[in-house]
């Protein structure tokens, strides 16, 4: 056991069972022993590996699709450019390199970085020195935001219920025989899946990530009122049903109670709750990042830099074109989704 492991059992052992979200909240995010905050994760040499780090591709043709909407909403300034979980900085660094051709777009722009682990901070000043660091988005200013959230949301912690009849049982980490195991809290009604009524039965299982909703009201809000725009990128689909919470160790699937704090714990997004949290600001047709990748071009892109290179390098840029983009690989199961004013168009590469 962790570290960690033996202070959530003592914890338990003291005052009962505790949330699904509670335990990865502390997992992930816990000052001193928490897997955020003890580590960077990013790369081959790290647990898993995300789109910005496996080609430059990815925040180039993000960058380019921010700085076409900027445009279209009449090139507003000035605004935040702003990241929610920058992991490294690169795709901000990315971003940042694609538009210098836009200085209009650079000169308007203030980078604002939604990060909480001080660890990752810390390569985000490296990546991109004169951003402003905020814990929340509640701090964000009030003006035109234009915003991109990778892996984010698959990050925060969710909650678990089971239903029967119509009420529902809370997955809950508790104690057997001193050491951690799954439970179910006794059947209650729960306000907030009252919209799952209908399209769940006996013995489904559902998932409610606990911040989503205040953090996507506060962009929506801020996106209704001074314009902008967010892409949300991660793995998941239109409304969560089943199980779908991991843990990965050294890009292996390992038990999420086994080693607290030290493999990365994530859950599928909900791209529903995405979409209506953000109202009265629109939402696009959720999409997959295989085919918005493609819409912004960047097979041409791919063509280019391939010019370039020769051999293994080559090799590796073939590859990574593949990975972003091919249905076996994260082209299918990751997806993206716009949200927008009601006064403007949807973001390139996006439908309404
Ligand atoms: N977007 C990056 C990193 C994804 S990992 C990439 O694509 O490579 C998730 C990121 O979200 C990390 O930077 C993590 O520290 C951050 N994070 C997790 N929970 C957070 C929270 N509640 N508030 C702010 N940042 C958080």
């Amino acid at each position: 056991m962790t570290a960690l492991g033996d202070l959530l059992v003592a914890r338990i052992a003291r005052t009962g069972p505790i949330s699904l979200a509670d335990y990865m909240a502390d997992c992930l995010m816990h000052p001193e022993l928490g897997y955020y905050a003890t580590r960077d994760p990013f790369g081959t040499g790290g647990d898993f590996i995300t789109a910005p780090e496996i080609s430059q591709m990815f925040g180039e043709l993000i960058g380019l699709a921010l700085a076409q909407s900027w445009i279209d909403q009449g090139s507003p300034a000035p605004f935040s450019l702003a990241e929610l979980g920058p992991g490294r900085g690169t795709l901000m660094a990315d971003v940042l390199r694609a538009t210098r051709a836009v200085p209009e777009f650079h000169t308007a722009l203030t980078v604002h970085f939604v990060e909480t682990s001080p660890t990752l901070r810390q390569a985000q000043v490296q990546a991109v020195p004169d951003a402003i660091w905020h814990d929340s988005v509640a701090t964000l200013p009030d003006q035109p935001l234009f915003l991109i959230a990778n892996e984010f949301f698959d990050a925060l912690p969710i909650r678990q219920f089971v239903r029967e009849g119509d009420a529902w049982r809370e997955k809950m980490v508790g104690l057997t025989d001193d050491a951690l195991s799954f439970g179910l809290s006794t059947a209650a009604p729960i306000a907030l899946l009252e919209h799952r009524l209908a399209d769940t039965a006996e013995g489904d299982l559902v998932e409610h990530c606990t911040a989503l909703p205040a953090i996507m009201q506060t962009v929506g809000q801020i996106i209704d009122a001074h314009g902008g725009m967010a892409l949300i990128i991660d793995y998941g689909d239109w409304q969560s049903l089943g199980d779908t919470l991991q843990a990965l160790k050294a890009h292996d699937h390992v038990d999420p109670l086994a080693t607290p704090g030290t493999s990365d714990l994530t859950a599928h997004v909900d791209f529903a709750a995405i979409a209506h949290n953000a109202a009265p600001a629109k939402f696009t047709r959720l999409t997959t990042q295989g085919v918005f990748l493609e819409r912004l071009g960047i097979t041409a892109r791919a063509q280019t830099l391939a010019h370039g290179l020769s051999g293994t390098a080559r090799d590796a840029h073939i590859k990574a074109h593949r990975r972003l983009t091919h249905p076996a690989e994260m082209g299918d199961l990751f997806k993206v989704i716009g949200i927008y004013p009601a006064t403007a168009i949807p973001p390139p590469g996006l439908e309404p």
